[in-house]
């Protein structure tokens, strides 16, 4: 990569920011000095989701671990836990051979697997979900559920 300044080819690295997926790092140019950041990501094609009305979005990763985290709000599962199922889930939507998902499909998978690591987490996210579009409905829900838990316990 050019120095934007001055296009000497050599920098080094400053300091490393390791992220999910991506990695940034700040460079400083050997010629110039002039000091700047790049960013590496990591490129994922994860195949979109089909919700019931039709629509197409992108599957996403932090959405799915949203809504597992509601789920498991105040029970025994740990955060490592969350992310493996996280994980799981998400290598296999990856590494599904259509390109366009069910969101149902997904839904399904996500029950099926928290069905095996807690009862209550589990019921929660089967019972909203199956009465909802989509996960990203059923997310929704929880949060809007959440918030005005929040609010009565503000109000008492
Ligand atoms: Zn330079």
């Amino acid at each position: 990569m050019k120095c934007p300044q001055c296009g000497h080819l050599e920098h080094r690295v400053l300091e490393t920011r390791d992220r999910e997926e991506e990695i940034r790092r700040r460079r400083e140019c050997l010629a110039c000095k002039l000091r700047f950041s790049t960013v590496e990501t990591l490129l994922v094609y994860y195949p979109h989701v089909i919700k019931k009305d039709g629509r197409r979005e992108p599957f996403s990763k932090e959405k799915l671990r949203r809504g597992i985290q509601i789920a498991c709000k105040k029970r025994p599962v740990s955060v490592g836990q969350i992310e493996s199922l996280v994980n799981r889930i998400s290598r296999w939507v990856q590494n599904s051979p259509d390109r366009e998902l069910a969101a149902k499909k997904v839904g399904q998978a996500v029950v099926k697997e928290l069905k095996e690591l807690d009862d209550v987490a589990y019921v929660r996210f089967a019972s909203v979900y199956k009465s909802f579009k989509d996960v990203n409905e059923f997310m929704q829900s929880l949060e809007a559920e959440k918030a005005a838990q929040e609010q009565q316990g503000a109000d008492l």
